[in-house]
């Protein structure tokens, strides 16, 4: 049993060139079905091992189908579990403002591309409470949010457009579950590298690539059927090849590392087991979805609710000073190379070289 598998596929021409090297030979490990919008195959890159779409979504299928999904989303999320996010959310920014505040790094600009309900975000000012805060997105209903829930200031906008007014202006960038979504990465990290005051930092957290193609890798070996792909991940990336483009684009690393090994442990990238192939697609229609909009009650968010329960409860208690002692300490860090582990973390600095 092999810890890494290599996935095996055919060698193809690709319909669009590879986004980061721009090679057109590629391995095909997949078809997914991206709702009723585009089937695609999944490749690997010949020359970067970059795995995407092929071919990529456009704007507007990535915009339908987002918000297919984020209805769809909506409607099978209790209001229990949607406060629950946010705790967990501004907890979480609570404890990576703390990790800032160990290496005597105090930001003040700061940009969150993706900001969803604003609660990480809400998390590192509570722990800088000076920080002016900027979120970028495409949506407008999101940025309405942030601004009158949280009071950041907003942009509308894609990160893979540059936009000018933002250059040289920020001490930190944050993407969380950002990187996988975006059609042109390698404009993506040159636009957080301008946003970048020289020296500022950059933080994402993106899924590993090798377990998050997996299903899709088996169900195409094993059934040669499409996969169902309704949240668009177009990037899958691996430990080492996502370090090494950050590198190019001028970032060097001060955290890189994997975490929560739940799906590992149950051989997710690594093992070929008939269990962890995906459900063959079920040919869910995106306007069946879309045309639901209206059923999307506005959830009441009371903050002040949310920031009451978000430290008190034990369970909440414990994760918080765990988290702590194991980012205090160093311990137990596992390095992406592995590609194992669900989640990549990074921070990175702004090096200035190209
Ligand atoms: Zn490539």
């Amino acid at each position: 049993m092999a810890w890494r598998t290599p996935f095996e596929g055919e060698i193809v021409a690709r319909e669009e060139s590879c986004r980061i090297c721009h090679e057109n030979v590629a391995i095909k490990i997949g078809l997914v079905d991206y709702w009723d919008i585009k089937t695609c195959r999944v490749v690997a890159c010949s020359k970067c091992n970059h795995i995407q779409l092929d071919p990529m979504l456009n704007d507007e299928e990535t915009s339908k189908g987002c918000f297919a999904y984020y209805v769809e989303e909506f409607l099978r999320t209790s209001k229990a579990e949607q406060f629950k996010n946010c705790e967990r959310n501004f907890r979480r920014g609570v404890v990576f403002g703390s990790q800032l505040t160990k290496r005597n790094i105090v930001p003040k600009f700061v940009l969150e591309l993706g900001p969803g309900s604003g609660y990480f975000a809400a998390g590192l000012q509570f722990v800088f409470p000076g920080i002016e805060l900027t979120v970028m997105d495409i949506n407008r209903d999101v940025l309405r949010f942030n601004q009158e829930h949280h009071g950041f200031q907003t942009i509308q906008g894609i990160p893979d457009v540059n936009l000018p007014s933002c250059n040289n202006k920020f001490d930190l960038v944050i993407a969380r579950d950002i990187l996988e979504h975006v059609s042109d990465i390698s404009s993506v990290l040159d636009n957080v590298n301008e946003y970048l005051k020289p020296g500022g930092l950059f933080h994402f957290i993106t899924p590993n690539g090798r377990e998050d193609i997996w299903k899709h890798y088996l169900t195409a070996k094993l059934e040669k059927k499409p996969s169902e792909l309704l949240i668009n991940h177009v990037n899958y990336f691996d430990g080492k090849g996502l370090r090494d483009l950050l590198n190019r684009k001028g970032f060097s690393s001060l955290d890189y590392y994997t975490y929560t090994f739940k799906t590992t442990l149950k051989g997710e990238g690594w093992r070929e087991n008939q269990k962890l192939k995906s459900v063959v697609s079920k040919k869910l229609k995106a306007d069946a979805f879309v045309g639901k909009a209206d059923d999307l009650k506005h959830v009441e968010f009371n903050k002040a609710k949310i920031l009451d329960k978000w430290y008190i409860r034990p369970k909440a208690k414990w994760i918080t000073r765990w988290y702590s002692v194991y980012h205090h300490f160093n311990l137990f860090k596992i390095s992406p190379y592995y590609n194992i582990g669900h989640e990549i973390y990074g921070l990175f600095r702004k090096t200035g070289e190209e």
